[in-house]
């Protein structure tokens, strides 16, 4: 059976690609291992009539949703490779061969975090990546930025509208005269000791033997796309400020005719709302691949 989409990644950019396709009656095969990027958070914050709620809660209420069109099909677990086939795609699935017209990566990314003892542990909930998600929570309380890279500085001049801010250098980079004055006028105190490791809420032991605690800590991890098959099948792709992610146009079709890509995986910064936004245009853009072929 040839399905006529295939998505590869079930969460809430995946999911909603779905939805037009399924709308449209078309023949829809959605391939999930379950392993969301926000899975470590307790809530989830900032996407409308869901604001607040919990992660794993947004996207079960998604997909029972989507699993009521009949022409749905769901698969737990991993899409392994995927190639061209004639019109179409040849996607695997622990060993065995599915076969779409059309195909859409919703795989979103994985977060390589800093290696400082006691701070995987305190992923989404004490040590967060976005503000907008988590900041207001922090109830204007003390905030540190574990600095990564010169791509901090923006988290260093970003944070100070969420609480009183220090900018943890870590031994990233150093902040030129510019960049020093710029943190000055937003009130953003350095912090140039190296960190030992985290402990208690958010409380960052220093190599110097100082300990500074705060109402919750922010840092940047490099990101990697959450699955090698674009790449394998031949996408472009484009360097982010944390990661590469899947080039496509405003379609959200990437590089090769008949592939459309959503959410994390490609755009250089995420969110729930907009995956989901990304998802409903990757799915409308691929409905109109099946009907009118490549554009
Ligand atoms: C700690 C934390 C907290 C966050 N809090 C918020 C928040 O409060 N508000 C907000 O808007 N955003 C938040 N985010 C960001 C949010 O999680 C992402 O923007 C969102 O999950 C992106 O959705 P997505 O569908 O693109 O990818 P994901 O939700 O990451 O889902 C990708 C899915 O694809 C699957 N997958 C990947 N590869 C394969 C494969 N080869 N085969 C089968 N399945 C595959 C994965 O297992 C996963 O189920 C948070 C992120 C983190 C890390």
């Amino acid at each position: 059976m040839t399905y006529d989409a295939i998505i590869v990644g079930g969460s809430y950019a995946g999911l909603s690609a779905g939805l037009p396709l399924a709308r449209a009656r078309r023949r829809v095969l959605v391939i999930d291992e379950g392993i969301r990027r926000n899975r470590f958070a307790e809530h989830s914050h900032g996407f409308l009539t869901q604001d607040g709620e919990k992660p794993g809660a947004i996207a079960g209420k998604a997909r029972a949703q989507l699993m009521a069109y009949p022409t749905v099909d769901w698969i737990d677990g991993r899409a392994d490779k995927a190639r061209k086939e004639g019109e179409g795609f040849i996607v695997s699935v622990e060993g065995k061969d599915m076969a779409g017209k059309a195909l859409v990566l919703a795989t979103g990314v994985k977060d390589h975090l800093p290696k400082i003892p006691g701070l995987q542990e305190r992923w989404g909930r004490s040590v967060f990546h976005c503000p907008y998600c988590h900041g207001y929570e922090l109830n204007q309380g003390a905030v540190g930025v574990i600095a990564v890279s010169p791509a901090s500085l923006h988290h260093g001049l970003m944070l100070p509208d969420w609480g009183p801010t220090t900018l943890l250098l870590n031994g990233a980079f150093q902040p030129d005269g510019e960049a020093r004055g710029e943190l000055s006028r937003r009130g953003t105190r350095i912090e140039e000791s190296p960190i030992h490791s985290i402990g208690g809420h958010a409380d960052v032991h220093l190599q110097d033997g100082r300990t500074l605690s705060f109402a919750g800590l922010f840092t940047m991890p490099r990101t990697e796309i959450g699955s090698p098959i674009a790449e394998e099948l031949g996408c472009a792709l484009e360097d982010g400020p944390m990661g590469p992610f899947i080039r496509t146009d405003e379609t959200k079709q990437t590089s090769i005719a008949g592939v459309f890509a959503c959410g994390d995986a490609a755009r250089a910064a995420g969110s729930v709302a907009l995956a989901v936004g990304d998802g409903a245009m990757a799915g409308t853009a691929a409905h109109r691949f099946l009907m009118f072929g490549a554009f």
